[in-house]
């Protein structure tokens, strides 16, 4: 009748099936999805509630339970991107007032201080230059200065390719009475994590990098210290999203007392997250941490073979699955890295940060990690500088 009469045709939406080009994502993420995991969230629906959708996120805590190596009972997904997990962990781990130590030679140092600080947080850092890690040394000497209640580290530092090592830190932290918070986004199941044997109290990562999912999850674990942490508060968590006293009752954290409803389940997401555990489950932690090393070396056998070489100037930093190389004098990067999706859909991002206009990044990750993948990354090179009429000294 007259509401039909009334409608506006001028904001008519899209119409038509979605048609998407197939492209090649070896940039910092996200990376392509495993076929299994994309058929996986074309499932039927469950309801959020129902015992067989409440199974699946059984299943989940504890395929997280293996990707992290813990034997904690504390694993869900946060629903939301790599984001979502650094902010619930945050803001359930830091109290107004407390004194949070981060590590910053990057973006995400940098921006997790800027979260703790909208938290309430006293913040303190501990930086090195770009494309360096923080030594065990820096980091005692910060801890045993500042006091923190909790540090926080980011393993893979994606917009630098530095890989920081977390020998000795989580003792550290125990010995200090700090919680030790690592964010591995960009590194989890491409390269070795042992958070019960290492003393990581908390970790979060995202399902678009070496776990082969599409964005949209970001797998979390909170490690006894850090759970004794998040009941003691004296203040409530200030987002009633992140509550984990509240989402952490709906992923069964608190059985037997029964799971209730926070927010709707992300059901398809959460799908993909279980086939991506299923695989990771199948392949072995190993095997994984294998292959994301041997797609590294063949992808550093052939870009020195071009004249290229690392931004990351000490070996035992570098970041297998974000690789950071610099972009040599009078080359265009950008012209490059157009070259590269144009001729061969293949995607090789610039720098961010303190790396913007300095490097490429090269994603090795999940289903990317495979020796076809980089011998293709290597022909985008190959081509893309010699269009520009690169010779290497
Ligand atoms: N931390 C690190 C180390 C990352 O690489 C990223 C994503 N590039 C994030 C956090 C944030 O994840 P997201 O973009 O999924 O929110």
């Amino acid at each position: 009748g007259e509401a039909a009469a009334a409608v506006d045709d001028a904001h008519r939406g899209p119409a038509g099936v979605l048609e998407i080009p197939q492209r090649f994502l070896m940039g910092p993420g996200p990376a392509n999805a495993h076929p299994r995991i994309l058929a996986a969230q074309s499932l039927p629906l469950l309801g959020h509630m129902h015992p067989p959708f409440l199974a699946i996120m059984d299943e989940i805590r504890q395929g997280l339970r293996y990707l992290f190596q813990t034997s904690s009972n504390y694993t869900l997904l946060a629903s939301g991107t790599g984001h979502a997990g650094m902010e619930m962990a945050l803001a359930n781990l830091v109290e107004p007032g407390d004194t949070v130590l981060v590590g910053v030679n990057g973006i995400w140092g940098a921006r997790a201080a800027d979260m703790a600080e909208r938290l309430g947080g006293k913040v303190v850092t501990v930086e090195v230059p770009a494309g360096r890690s923080i030594s065990l040394q820096q980091l005692t000497e910060a801890v045993e200065k500042h006091s923190p209640a909790l540090l926080f580290l980011t393993q893979g530092e994606s917009s630098t390719g530095v890989l920081q090592s977390l020998a000795g830190v989580g003792e550290l932290c125990r010995a200090r009475g700090a919680l030790l918070l690592v964010d591995t986004v960009a590194a989890l199941g491409g390269v070795p994590f042992l958070a019960d044997a290492w003393g990581v109290d908390a970790v979060y990562t995202g399902s678009q990098k070496c776990l082969s999912a599409p964005p949209g999850a970001a797998p979390l674990m909170l490690g006894p210290r850090a759970v004794a942490r998040l009941r003691g508060r004296t203040t409530k968590v200030v987002s009633y999203n992140w509550d984990l006293n509240l989402v952490g009752n709906y992923w069964g954290w608190d059985e037997p007392a029964p799971r209730t409803y926070h927010h709707t389940g992300m059901v398809s997401m959460w799908y993909a997250v279980r086939e991506a555990l299923a695989l990771v489950a199948e392949e072995g932690l190993p095997a994984m941490w294998a292959r994301h090393a041997a797609a590294h070396a063949q992808l550093w056998e052939g870009l020195r073979a071009l004249g290229l070489e690392p931004f990351v100037e000490d070996p035992k930093d570098r970041l297998t699955t974000v690789n950071t190389i610099k972009v040599p004098e009078g080359v265009d990067w950008s012209a490059l890295s157009r070259h590269a999706m144009e001729r061969y859909s293949v995607e090789i991002s610039g720098g961010l940060g303190p790396t913007a206009g300095k490097v490429w990044r090269v994603g090795l990750m999940g289903y990317n990690a495979r020796p076809a993948n980089v011998e293709l990354v290597l022909a985008a090179f190959r081509s893309g500088l010699a269009l520009q009429g690169y010779r290497p000294a």
